[in-house]
């Protein structure tokens, strides 16, 4: 084996959202980028750590010297404590506000890692054996990175979630000034040629916008259930900002990310802001992450939305990075057509495209 080579293996998160866990060899660098939980109706489940030890490429888990976490979204970052079980002197990297929002949802399984985690910030260079590391801000959430890695002359940039479009929390993703030769692209759209956003906001977050408007109108209270606790404080946000005469109560599992937040001078909260500990009364918004109550005569409101690029801004991403080899993970097939277009198919007939397509399977080990 040449210390040339540079393999990579998908635990987890491959052509599915879930277990995001991507292992990197470089030479004789072992990486993981990422390391989230899964779910499959209610059961969590963690990347398939032991895939590694079927290949050539691994022997031990402690020859994974360092594992980046892109974003404090579970589905990377759950499963580090699961990983770090396996191999306690791994190191880990995460920007600051990563490491607050995840500490705010996994407290109890985090605070012993606490030594393994080294924060990093935009920019920062990381100089490894052979390796530079470097991270870029990616959208999608506050806290979120993009990973560059130059190997031996190569650039491989990691996107992890990402967005293109500014968030009402986070400003768009910052690309390298480089030329890419490895993209592994966290595109959840790169195969939904019908999922479209519309203009600058996702048409799923005015629309909800626009059900609270009308049923405080109405002066029925409103009860929104998300299904991330981040995404509570952008639509704690985005209520402030469109609605501003809405009272908002706020459950305490948001509020533990909201106080997160506060303490590193993001401010969130407003005075028409509540955290849920009383009964409110109408008219009113309650944002909570768990089921809404039955029977309750209140207004139910899905709060899910969307902070990833589209089919087509995925498409633009790939075109202007214009990489050798684009490595497609976090990538679920369409659910509602099957059309079967993808990211792949339309760059193939772009004449100034250079970029080869990998749709990897979990544990399918492939040499870049
Ligand atoms: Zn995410
Ligand atoms: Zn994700």
């Amino acid at each position: 084996m040449t210390s040339r080579q540079i393999i990579f293996v998908a635990l987890g998160g491959a052509q599915a959202v879930g277990a995001s866990c991507y292992f990197l060899k470089l030479g004789d660098n072992n990486l993981l980028l990422d390391c989230g939980y899964g779910s499959t109706r209610g059961i969590r489940f963690a990347p398939k750590f032991s895939a590694l030890l079927a290949t050539p490429y691994l022997q031990d888990f402690h020859q994974v010297s360092h594992v980046v976490i892109s974003h404090a979204h579970l589905d990377h970052a759950a499963a580090l404590p699961d990983f770090l079980e396996l191999n306690e002197r791994a190191a880990v990297y995460m920007t600051d506000l990563t490491r607050e929002i995840l500490f705010a949802q996994l407290e109890e399984r985090f605070t012993r890692l606490e030594e393994n985690i080294s924060s990093v910030a935009f920019l920062q260079k990381i100089p490894l054996p052979r390796l530079k590391i470097s991270f870029h801000q990616a959208g999608h959430i506050p806290g979120a990175m993009m990973t560059l890695i130059n190997f031996r002359g190569k650039n491989i940039l990691y996107t992890g979630d990402y967005s293109t479009f500014s968030t009402q929390l986070v400003g768009a993703a910052l690309l390298p000034d480089v030329p890419i030769d490895i993209l592994i692209l966290c595109g959840l759209h790169a195969r939904h040629p019908n999922y479209h956003r519309y203009g600058d906001s996702d048409a799923a977050l005015k629309k909800i916008l626009h059900k609270i408007y009308y049923a405080l109108r109405h002066r029925k209270s409103v009860y929104c259930q998300v299904t991330q606790i981040s995404k509570g404080v952008e639509l704690i946000t985005l209520i402030n900002k469109f609605l501003p005469q809405a009272e908002l109560f706020i459950d305490e599992r948001v509020m533990g990310i909201v106080r997160r937040f506060e303490n590193l001078h993001i401010p969130i909260m407003r005075e028409q802001n509540h955290p849920l500990n009383v009964l409110p009364r109408a008219p009113c918004v309650i944002l909570s992450t768990m089921p809404p109550p039955v029977h309750s005569g209140l207004e139910i409101i899905n709060g899910d939305f969307s902070l990833h690029d589209d089919f087509a801004a995925t498409v633009e991403f790939v075109r202007r990075i214009n990489p050798k080899t684009c490595v497609v993970v976090h990538s679920p097939p369409d659910k509602f057509f099957h059309t079967g277009t993808t990211l792949e198919q339309v760059l193939i007939n772009d004449p100034d495209s250079r970029t080869s397509f990998i749709f990897p399977e979990t544990g399918e080990p492939f040499e870049l």
